[in-house]
């Protein structure tokens, strides 16, 4: 434990960036996190629902990580003794099927995949961009043959590879796997390719993650009450809920942009961080979780992880839970449209406000870093850096970690 001369870090926000800061702050520094909701962990939840008077529980949110995609997320996973909790999903469960009733969105997955390209891809995403207008037409035209096809022959190119490459910076041949839902941002081109070997679940749910940290926590919490005003001084900040005013030397903002921007003084520097922090559009996401198989494709036989059904205007994409959580009911979990449909045997609803990754995303990210530790005060959280996952929410924590004990040296 800190002693008592040590400086006090106030974390503000007790998901999973907020938690790992302030656990691996605890032996050097006094540390107290304040969360507005009485539950921790934020984003990670898990939900409990039950059928013939057995009890599950299913996670609204993550449900599977790719370890290629995600390789640092293994090194917390290891830190916190889960490795034996992690199950391999078996590849042929994650082939994308119902090719004929795939949903084709096109403009949604450029724009998001322009920005993942790097400088010196413009010119495959402009002749990307060129084709897929073709391979929409030609989709329109004849609906009965795939998106993928279209794409994998238009102009004797290999569209998906060539645009998998390009956003990987790599060079993939024709037959290696890739996880091609995530590549098209979920709503794009889809098709009977397989997706990377390297997909786990946590056996207990992600869940285990936070409850793991929570075990080896030694801080301060102040729950159940929004973080409402932070003062800065001379001597230092002044955190406050409506119940009790924190002082503190050090303060991480762990909450999301939109939040931390709200609650900033204006500063001596005053005024940057939050235009940078307004700079990160966010959505709502609203997630449902039922059991209602007419948001699956018609067919059984085409059902698979993640399923994108054209004829359906109600959401963007169903994923079929029980599939690879083993769970003796099935239960599916749809990304809703706002105005749409909602399903028939709803579990449970959650709305979540996530940062939308396009260019203001990327470059609120570089000004934020170098805002980083003026005046004692640091941001972490998944938004900071990375793609917003659960590996950028530990590793912004990490840069900050490494940040405030750079401070004392
Ligand atoms: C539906 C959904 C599915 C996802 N699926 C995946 C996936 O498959 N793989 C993956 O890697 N990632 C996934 N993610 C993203 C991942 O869950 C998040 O990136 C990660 O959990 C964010 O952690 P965080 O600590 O940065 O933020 P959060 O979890 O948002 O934590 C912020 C905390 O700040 C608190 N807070 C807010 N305002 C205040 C205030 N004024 N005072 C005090 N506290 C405050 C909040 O209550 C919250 O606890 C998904 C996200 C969603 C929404």
């Amino acid at each position: 434990m800190a002693n008592h001369h040590a400086k006090h870090v106030v974390v503000v926000g007790g998901g999973l960036a907020g938690l790992v800061t302030a656990w691996k702050l605890q032996d050097a520094f006094r540390v107290t996190v304040m969360e507005s909701s009485p539950r921790l962990g934020g984003q990670i939840d898990a939900i409990t629902t039950s059928s013939s008077a057995q009890e599950y529980q299913v996670e609204p949110n993550t449900q599977m990580v790719s370890s290629h995609a995600q390789p640092q997320l293994m090194n917390l996973i290891s830190e916190l003794s889960l490795t034996d909790k992690v199950c391999w999903v078996n590849p042929s469960l994650m082939i994308m099927r119902g090719l004929d009733e795939v949903q084709y969105n096109a403009p949604m997955t450029f724009r998001r995949l322009g920005l993942s390209l790097q400088e010196d891809n413009r010119e495959v995403l402009k002749e990307v961009i060129g084709l897929n207008r073709e391979i929409r037409r030609l989709v329109h035209e004849q609906p009965n043959i795939s998106a993928l096809d279209w794409a994998q022959s238009v102009r004797g190119r290999n569209l998906v590879l060539d645009l998998i490459s390009a956003i990987n910076g790599c060079n993939l041949q024709e037959g290696e796997e890739y996880q091609i839902g995530q590549a098209f941002g979920m709503q794009g081109i889809t098709g009977p390719v397989r997706m990377v070997r390297d997909y786990y679940r946590l056996e207990g749910g992600f869940r285990q993650l936070i409850d793991s940290i929570l075990d080896r926590l030694e801080v301060n919490i102040v729950g159940t009450k929004p973080v409402v005003a932070i003062r800065h001084s001379n001597d230092g900040f002044d955190v406050s809920s409506d119940v009790v005013t924190v002082h503190a030397d050090y303060v991480v903002m762990a909450c999301p942009p939109a939040e931390s921007a709200r609650l900033l003084p204006n500063l001596p520097w005053s005024g940057q961080p939050k235009r940078v922090l307004e700079q990160f559009n966010v959505q709502s996401r609203r997630v449902a979780l039922h059991t209602d198989s007419t948001w699956m494709p018609r067919n059984p036989a085409h059902w698979s992880s993640f399923n994108i059904v054209r004829s359906a205007d109600r959401c963007q994409m169903t994923v079929w839970c029980s599939q690879y959580n083993e769970l003796p009911i099935s239960i599916f979990r749809s990304w809703l449209f706002e105005d749409g449909d909602r399903p028939d045997g709803l579990i449970k609803q959650r709305s979540y406000s996530v940062p939308i990754m396009d260019a203001s995303f990327v470059g609120a990210q570089k000004k934020l870093a170098r805002l980083q530790g003026r005046l004692g005060l640091w941001f972490a959280g998944s938004y900071v850096q990375g793609s917003n996952n659960l590996q950028s929410a530990y590793l912004s924590a990490l840069a900050v970690v490494e940040s405030i004990a750079a401070e004392e040296l």
